[in-house]
Order: structure tokens, then C-alpha cells, then sequence
């Protein structure tokens, strides 16, 4: 045990280990050991980013998607699948009530949506930066050509999430149809960065094939990347699904991946995301005492929500929604954290 601790004392500084010693601090998980890394964190994020914690608001803008992915709800086989799209002036409109709750980041999410064309996405993003100048855009709209990814940091956005999902080849395979790779993934996410994003990889914990050795791959590969941003959930079935009889994953074991990922780089904006909030109702806060800090309520409107289902049970009320923001800042409160009105970029070492 005093050994793997020595690990994390190495990774807090150095904030880089071997693919083995990765390895290894992934597959010695226990309690004691996560609550270790946990407080190690907490101390590396609270040098630069104090207890402040970053809100986004997402605006799901489309439950259409070419793709089929194994584990997603919104999977193109998935025929019970309700599909909806909303209008520029909905997006617009939503943009419009986050700010005035205290947004500064709009998160546009969606499947891969052959109708959201470069030319409809620019004329959104550019009329959201000229409503709210003070606010920072992030799309999160999948694999796009890199003249695509171009016109839209032109247009005005700022940040681009594309978790990698698995750093493992052969996982990547398991997890996607034969047309999606990981090679292409990473060069998107490579374009994505040379463009100027502040950029967001990241992937699922639990998802099935997943082992200690491709977790290892995935802690390497954000050491490597050094992106701005990165997201981690566990998998949650979605009944739907090829994956539909397979476990969840753990809060805990994410709970300790977010710490160690904090420790690789203490500057990282790390969500304590929507599907940690979905396992457990205490989800978000475990993540935040496990070193994120960062949250994305559902500013949504209210009836596309629930068709915008990644996986069963997808949270989106209570303080999930952008209206339980009162709670969020509450409950944020109780265990030393404090919501912040700001736009919430990268700081650099
Ligand atoms: N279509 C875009 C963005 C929407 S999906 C894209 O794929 O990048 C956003 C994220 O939801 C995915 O990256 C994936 O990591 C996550 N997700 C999808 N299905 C999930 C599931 N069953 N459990 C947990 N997370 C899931
Ligand atoms: Fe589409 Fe994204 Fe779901 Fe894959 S994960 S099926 S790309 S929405």
C-alpha cells in the first residue's frame, strides 16, 4: 500500500508516470487509496482554481445521429429512438435564460446530425457571440471535417468536447461499428487543437472490455494530449442497446480517476458529470471532493429532455436542470465549494 501511495506522490510531482505505473495505481484501487488521492487533488486544484466551480449551461440541439455506437441511446439502429432537432431561435432562446441565470458557457451538444450543416452551425454560434460577447461557446458535435471545425472557431466558438472514449485500439473496436476508429478520432481531436480550441477529451469508466491496462492507455493519452478539458462518466446501460444487459460503472472507481487526472494536470477543467449525478444522488459532489470542478446543468427546453437519451435514466431535473441552480449553489456551499459567474477558461501553469 505505502508503495502505490508513492505513486500518487510521484504523479503529484512530476504529473507523469509510466503506462505500467499507471497501471498499476489503477488497478490497486481501494478506498483508503482513492481518499488519499482525493485530498492530493483537492490541494492541486485548489492552487489554481480555489473552490471555484465552473458552470455550463447544455443545450442538447439534436437527438439525430448517423452514427452507431454500442453503448449510446441515440444510435442510429435505435428505432424507438425519438428524434427531434431544435431551431436556431429555440437555441438562441435558451442561451438567453442561461445567461440571465448566470451562465457564461453554452455547451451545444448533439449526434451527429447531417442537417446541422457548417453554414446553419456558424450563423448559431456567431449569433450567440453577438448576443453574449462575455460568453464562451462550446460545441460538442462529433467527428467533423477539419474545414468544418475551421469555419466554426471562425464563427466565434471557443472550446470543442470530443471524449476519445477508450485510448485501446482493440476497446475502441469493441465499443463502435467497423467505420469509427480511433485513428480518426485522435486526429480530429489533433485538428481540433492546432485550430486553437480549448479542448476536451475524455471517456466512460466501466464501459464494457474495459480494463486497468486501457485506463492506463486513457490517463497516458490526456498526459500526452494535454487538453484544456476532460470528460469522464461512468457507462450507464441504455436499455436499447447492445449493451443493454451489461453493469454500470463504479462512482467510486470515477471518483478516483478524476482525482488522478487532476494530479497528471492540476490546470485540467474536469466535470463532475451528468451520469455520476444519474448513479448517485450525490454524485456531483463526490466528484468536486474528488478534485473536478466543474458542472453542466441541463438548460434544455423541458420537453426535448427526456429524448435525449444517451442512457436510461439520464438525469435532468433537480439541480441536474439549469432552473435548480439555487440547490446547485447550495449544495456546492455545504461542502466548500462556491458556483462562480464566469466565463471559466483553462489556466495555464
Ligand atoms: N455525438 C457526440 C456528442 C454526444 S454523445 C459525440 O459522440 O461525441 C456525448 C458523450 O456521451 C459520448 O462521448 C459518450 O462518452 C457519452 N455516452 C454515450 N452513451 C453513454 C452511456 N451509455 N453511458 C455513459 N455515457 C455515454
Ligand atoms: Fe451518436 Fe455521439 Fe451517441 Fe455515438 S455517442 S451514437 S456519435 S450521439
Amino acid at each position: 500500500m505505502r508503495e502505490v501511495r508513492e505513486l500518487i506522490d510521484l504523479l503529484v510531482e512530476r504529473h507523469t508516470l509510466s503506462l505500467g505505473q499507471y497501471e498499476e495505481l489503477v488497478g490497486s484501487y481501494t478506498p483508503e487509496l482513492a481518499e488519499y488521492a482525493a485530498k492530493r487533488a483537492v490541494a492541486a486544484r485548489r492552487v489554481v482554481y480555489g473552490d471555484d466551480v465552473f458552470i455550463r449551461g447544455l443545450i442538447e440541439i439534436s437527438s439525430y445521429c448517423r452514427n452507431d455506437c454500442l453503448y449510446c441511446g441515440l444510435r442510429r439502429s435505435n428505432q424507438s429512438a425519438e428524434r427531434y432537432r431544435l431551431s436556431p431561435e429555440t437555441i438562441l432562446a435558451c442561451c438567453e435564460r442561461g445567461y440571465e441565470l448566470g451562465f457564461r458557457t453554452f455547451v451545444l451538444q448533439g449526434g451527429e446530425d447531417a442537417a446541422l450543416a457548417d453554414t446553419l452551425l456558424c450563423k448559431i454560434v456567431s449569433a450567440i457571440k453577438a448576443a453574449h460577447p462575455d460568453c464562451a461557446v462550446t460545441l460538442s458535435l462529433g467527428e467533423r471535417t477539419r474545414a468544418s471545425y475551421q469555419a466554426l472557431f471562425d464563427a466565434g466558438a471557443d472550446r470543442y468536447l470530443l471524449r476519445h472514449e477508450t485510448a485501446d485500439h482493440a476497446h475502441y473496436a469493441r465499443l463502435h461499428p467497423s467505420e469509427l476508429t480511433l485513428e480518426h478520432r485522435l486526429t480530429c481531436l489533433r485538428d481540433l487543437l492546432e485550430i486553437g480550441y480549448q479542448v476536451g477529451c475524455g471517456f466512460m469508466v466501466g464501459s464494457p472490455g474495459q480494463t486497468a491496462s486501457t485506463l492506463a492507455k486513457d490517463l497516458k493519452l490526456v498526459e500526452e494530449l494535454r487538453p484544456a478539458m476532460c470528460g469522464i462518466g461512468p457507462f450507464v446501460p441504455h436499455h436499447a442497446t447492445p449493451f443493454a444487459g451489461e453493469p454500470a460503472g463504479s462512482v467510486a472507481l470515477t471518483c478516483y480517476l478524476l482525482s488522478l487526472l487532476r494530479l497528471i494536470e492540476p490546470s485540467l477543467l474536469l466535470p463532475a458529470t451528468t451520469a455520476l449525478g444519474t448513479l448517485d444522488e450525490h454524485g456531483r459532489e463526490r466528484g468536486m471532493l474528488a478534485g473536478a470542478n466543474v458542472v453542466m446543468p441541463n438548460l434544455s427546453p423541458m420537453d426535448v429532455r427526456k429524448k435525449y437519451e444517451l442512457y436510461d435514466n439520464k438525469a435532468h431535473a433537480g439541480s441536474e436542470a439549469a432552473e435548480g441552480l439555487a440547490e446547485l449553489r447550495r449544495s456546492m456551499g455545504e461542502i466548500g465549494c462556491r458556483v462562480v459567474v464566469d466565463r471559466g477558461d483553462v489556466r495555464r501553469r
